[in-house]
């Protein structure tokens, strides 16, 4: 699907968020880190509120997190969505960073069973040629 054709919001990058879609459309979750300490952080910033470091690298997820928070959208003021409600909304702590919160959805899942400390696992939504969104599904031993 190009991405005239898609319906909903996309990822509008910017040099410092650039790399993270990047690495989503390879299918990896990377989370910036500072050059000097290594403190991880998102979303990206262009300097450390660790060291005050404006050096960046790029830190590789395993892709697994547990669900922080979530709500269930049943009415949306944007047009292009109200076919999609109900839709859920989420928080996840990835497990390398438990202090970060990554917002997305979980997919094929009954929105109400969704309960905070679930386990989950990055999934990979080629949404458009362009454009690879991160959503999240309930682990396996979760289930
Ligand atoms: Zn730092």
């Amino acid at each position: 699907m190009s991405t005239e054709e898609y319906a909903y919001l996309l990822p509008q990058p910017n040099p410092l968020t650039q790399p993270f879609w990047d690495a989503a459309k390879r299918h990896e979750l990377v989370l910036q880190e500072c050059g000097e300490c290594g403190k991880l952080r998102h979303p990206p910033a262009g300097i450390c509120a660790e060291c005050g470091s404006e050096a960046i690298g790029w830190r590789t997820m395993s892709g697994r997190g547990t669900l922080y928070s979530h709500v269930v959208v049943h009415q949306t003021a944007l047009p292009s969505w109200r076919a999609a409600v109900p839709y859920n909304i989420v928080m996840v702590t990835p497990d390398e960073a438990p202090e970060i919160r990554l917002y997305g959805n979980v997919i094929d899942f009954d929105d109400s069973k969704l309960k905070v400390g679930l386990s989950l696992v990055a999934a990979f939504d080629d949404a458009t040629s362009d454009d690879t969104i991160i959503r999240w599904r309930v682990a396996d031993a979760d289930v």
